[in-house]
């Protein structure tokens, strides 16, 4: 999962109902509901939980990116998103090494070779932004056990519920000992946006409960624990989940995306767009990339492509 933080990163198995569900196993499809067994097959809200997200940040922004067609021309690409992506190609690649060689002077091979250039100000940014990055890196690969193998990295998840078809690639997918001594899958996400992040957001997180549940299916274990890595800090926070956290974020999708799907036939019914889909102004349009577009968020200042790096180089505390 490409960091996102920053202003703007299976198989269903069992008809056994929800309350019969072990405490640790996180809420199961109803496959009555998917296979409509009594009745026509129930059309599924395919999705990803960046989609999701998009919506509930701005149904404007959800309109721009998932409906209108053609898509609006997006703004230059972002810094920042150069930066997070080529961090996230350079621990992808870590894990391709053979154990011998996952050594932290590695890392700027890594590094400069899935590094992208969009973005950034000029060179000396980007130079700055590299060694910057780098430094994350080696302090980050240097704690990490060379001989333990993830049982996915960039791994795809899915799922079902009862209205989702719900998808996403994983940054890395850990095997651990749970607290009760069983093994279990844990969710690792990789962040670098400049701000630390603590247990409240690995917790709020829809995108990580989503993620936990679509790995618990594909893995035929529980997951629980969800983990954000933010290299800048060296930190992880973390959230242990249960079942009924995990419930409630897979019907909060389920009601984003009823949302979603009344607006979508609202439009096709003829209603007007703009309506349906109304803007939410705010702090994030000055790094939206249909701003352009939009009249409401435009009355926001634009931010240049590279100033959230330019921030994260220069401002207190960085690294
Ligand atoms: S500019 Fe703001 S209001 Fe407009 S689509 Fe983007 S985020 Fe939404």
């Amino acid at each position: 999962m490409p960091d996102s933080s920053l202003p703007a990163p299976v198989s269903p198995r069992s008809a056994t109902p929800r309350s019969a569900s072990p405490p640790t196993t996180p809420p199961r499809p109803r496959q009555d509901e998917q296979l409509g067994i009594f009745g026509e097959p129930r059309r599924l809200f395919v999705c990803t939980p960046s989609k999701l997200s998009a919506y509930t940040d701005c149904p404007r922004r959800y309109r721009f990116s998932y409906v209108d067609r053609p898509r609006p021309v997006k703004g230059p690409p972002w810094a920042h998103n150069s930066l997070g992506a080529s961090v996230h190609n350079a621990l992808r690649s870590w894990f391709d090494l053979p154990p011998g060689r996952r050594i932290p002077e590695a890392a700027a091979t890594l590094l400069k070779a899935g590094w992208i250039t969009d973005g950034y100000r000029d060179a000396a940014q980007q130079r700055l932004a590299f060694r910057t990055a780098l430094d994350w890196l080696e302090s980050y690969v240097a704690r990490l056990d060379p001989a333990a193998e993830p049982v996915g990295v960039e791994r795809t998840v899915a799922t079902t519920t009862a209205t989702l078809s719900v998808q996403g690639r994983a940054d890395r997918i850990d095997e651990r000992v749970g607290p009760d001594g069983r093994p279990e899958v844990v969710v690792v996400d990789y962040k670098t946006g400049r701000t630390g992040l603590d247990a409240d957001d690995a917790r709020g997180s829809q995108a990580l409960a989503l993620y936990a549940v679509a790995a618990s299916r594909t893995f035929r274990k529980p997951c629980r624990r969800v983990e954000l890595h933010h290299l800048p800090t060296a930190t992880i926070a973390a959230h242990e989940h249960t079942v009924e956290s995990l419930e409630r974020q897979v019907r909060r999708a389920e009601q984003t995306a009823a949302d979603i799907v009344a607006a979508e036939r609202s439009v096709a019914g003829g209603d007007d767009p703009d309506q349906v889909f109304p803007p939410s102004p705010g702090s994030l349009c000055g790094w939206c990339d249909y701003r352009r577009h939009c009249p409401e968020g435009s009355a926001t200042p634009g931010q240049e492509p590279w100033a959230a790096v330019e921030r994260a180089l220069t401002g207190p505390g960085s690294g």
